[in-house]
């Protein structure tokens, strides 16, 4: 699986539509301080589901959609479409290429379509949580998280190593199982003690 393209249109500071083709291999994007590098990553995160505005560094989730400058107005929609090689399917889905794309109206209405097909925001989270990409994984991570991750305590980045490894679901299933088994001894001792009475 890998990025082929994304679209960038009235999200953030690309008013105009704007086209990258990623090709195979590592790619790097530079350019000065404020000029949309960020931008362009959290394009990627927005698209596959973010629904939090502070991790898009705005208030509210219209702050994404342009909000003018100096010599343009602001614009009424954002829309990100990404574009992915599947042809190993390591996306879950029959589909060999899958192009998500996200639209967010002032309003406050938003659409969110799969190769074309208008779906659920839950399709698109599905999608991408399990193949470990989702926006809850590593997969994306922003400058501030990085300091995050070298100055966080052991226990922190130990907590993040699991999350990686996908640890966290059997952690989960086995304090269920301990608070069951502590439940179960309970009723042990109870009935014991009833045994213990009537003998
Ligand atoms: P640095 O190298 O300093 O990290 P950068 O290249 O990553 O910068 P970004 O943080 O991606 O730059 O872009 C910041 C720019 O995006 C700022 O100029 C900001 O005004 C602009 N911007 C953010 N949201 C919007 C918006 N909704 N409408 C218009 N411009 C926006």
């Amino acid at each position: 699986m890998r990025l082929v393209s994304l679209e960038i249109d009235g999200f953030k500071s690309f008013a105009e539509k704007t086209v990258i083709n990623f090709q195979t291999g590592v790619t790097g994007i530079i350019g000065p301080n404020g000029s949309g590098k960020s931008n362009i990553i959290e394009a990627i995160r927005w698209v596959m589901g973010e629904q939090s505005a502070k991790t898009l560094r705005g208030d509210k989730m219209v702050d994404v959609i342009f909000n003018g400058a100096t010599d343009r107005a602001p614009l009424n929609r954002a829309l990100v479409k990404l574009t992915l090689d599947n042809s190993d399917h390591y996306l879950n889905t029959p589909y060999t290429e899958v192009t998500v794309c996200r639209k967010l109206f002032r309003s406050g209405d938003s659409e969110y379509l799969l190769n074309g097909q208008s779906v659920r925001l839950k399709d698109i989270v599905n999608l991408f949580i399990d193949s470990g990409i989702g926006k809850e994984s590593f997969a994306v991570i922003s400058q501030g998280r990085v300091a995050e991750i070298f100055n966080g305590k052991p226990q922190d980045r130990r907590k993040m190593i699991e999350a990686v490894a996908g640890v966290g679901k059997y952690k989960a299933d086995k304090e269920t199982a301990q608070r069951r088994l502590a439940e179960t001894n309970d009723n042990l001792n109870r009935v014991n003690d009833i045994i213990y009475e009537l003998q």
